[in-house]
């Protein structure tokens, strides 16, 4: 085990192909190791996030997304404050100790008004509260406002390490260089900050996703939000020979992500890692498989019921018919099943972020 753990830390590229491939014993002697660092960190506690998807708004037409504003059969939304107080209290009620506020990308004065607003209204209303934003890319004036009103967390996927591939998936006017040079922006402004990546991509080769791994090493992320690539039919990706081929790849992609988040927990051992619910698109107990290999972290769905169905970014999303008691009542049931505990009502701060922030 001790092997097998230097040589993944050390970058031991056969090692990581190897890993990446696994299945069978290979498989379970890899989520061992991961498990084991895992616990030696965070024991057996799984920290919540409450995710309220506020808005579906989008000015991106990223060639993977169903909000794409290119396409047209989407029902747009945009919550109101009272909306948002509303689900904040449940949020309360439930004991979360982090809410994260997640929509597309919009710029502008009304957009910045609003969203300062929201944190605003969270930070006086429940001081205590942890918030994550994950609203795409914004100016580096605009982080900083949202950071002094409250924010204390930023997520920005950079969905792929590789400029080439980020190049395939977005269209020109969007750029790898201004997402990371986004993300360089978020940590000097003092937030934790996570990224993340999609596993299986149509393009994708393994030395794609060693270059994922290293990326993430290099460039010292306190966070991961990471999940596997579930094709969404009203997108570019999706023409009819990639369906095709998406299903008979689909078990595949499924133990790729879980290899690669094992691999990543063993990389990045006090980072936290959420379990992304795109994982339930090929098992039900997909995310639970997560939490028990490499992940820390769950982030169930506080969207109100009737806006969930119209914040679609992959195909058949979980749980887009529940309430959040439902969700929230769902996850931890699983999670005690599981041998796991419980982490409502704590903030969840990432480890390596306190830290590297002492230093
Ligand atoms: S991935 Fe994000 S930025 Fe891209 S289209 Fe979807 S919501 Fe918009």
């Amino acid at each position: 085990m001790d092997e097998l753990k230097k040589k993944i830390q050390n970058f031991d590229q056969k090692t990581l192909l190897k890993c990446l491939k696994a299945r069978g014993w290979e498989q379970t002697e890899l989520f061992r190791l991961s498990r084991q660092v895992k616990e030696k960190v965070f024991g057996q506690r799984i920290w919540y996030r409450g995710i309220i998807e506020f808005s579906n708004l989008c000015r991106n037409n990223c060639f993977y997304c169903g909000l794409r504003i290119g396409n047209k059969k989407v029902y747009r939304y945009k919550m109101s404050l009272p909306e948002i107080a509303a689900a904040m209290d449940f949020i309360r009620r439930a004991n979360y100790g982090s809410v994260v506020f997640q929509s597309g990308e919009i710029r502008g004065q009304r957009w910045e008004k609003y969203l300062l607003a929201i944190v605003r209204l969270t930070k006086k209303k429940y001081p205590g509260l942890a918030i994550t934003v994950s609203c795409g890319e914004q100016d580096r004036g605009f982080y900083k406002r949202l950071r002094q009103a409250g924010a204390d967390r930023y997520l920005l996927r950079i969905e792929t390490s590789s400029q080439k591939l980020y190049e395939k998936l977005h269209p020109k006017l969007m750029s790898w260089s201004r997402r990371y040079q986004c993300l360089k922006w978020l940590k000097e402004l003092g937030y934790q900050v996570g990224t993340g990546v999609m596993v299986g991509l149509p393009g994708q080769t393994p030395a794609d996703l060693i270059g994922d791994l290293r990326f993430f090493k290099d460039s010292q992320f306190h966070m991961f939000g990471l999940g596997p690539y579930v094709i969404h039919k009203d997108t570019p990706l999706a023409a009819v020979n990639a369906r095709k081929q998406w299903r008979e790849d689909k078990a595949k992609i499924y133990h790729l992500t879980l290899n690669f988040l094992a691999l990543l927990r063993i990389i990045r051992p006090t980072a936290n890692i959420a379990a992304a619910t795109a994982l339930d698109v090929f098992n039900p107990s997909g995310r639970i498989m997560a939490l028990q290999v490499a992940a820390n972290v769950i982030m169930p769905s506080v969207t109100p019921r009737k806006y969930r169905e119209h914040y679609v970014l992959y195909q058949n999303k979980p749980c887009l018919d529940e309430e959040a008691k439902q969700c929230l009542g769902c996850l931890t049931a699983k999670i005690k099943s599981a041998g796991l505990e419980s982490g409502l009502g704590e903030a969840g701060t990432s480890p390596l972020y306190l830290k590297m922030a002492r230093k």
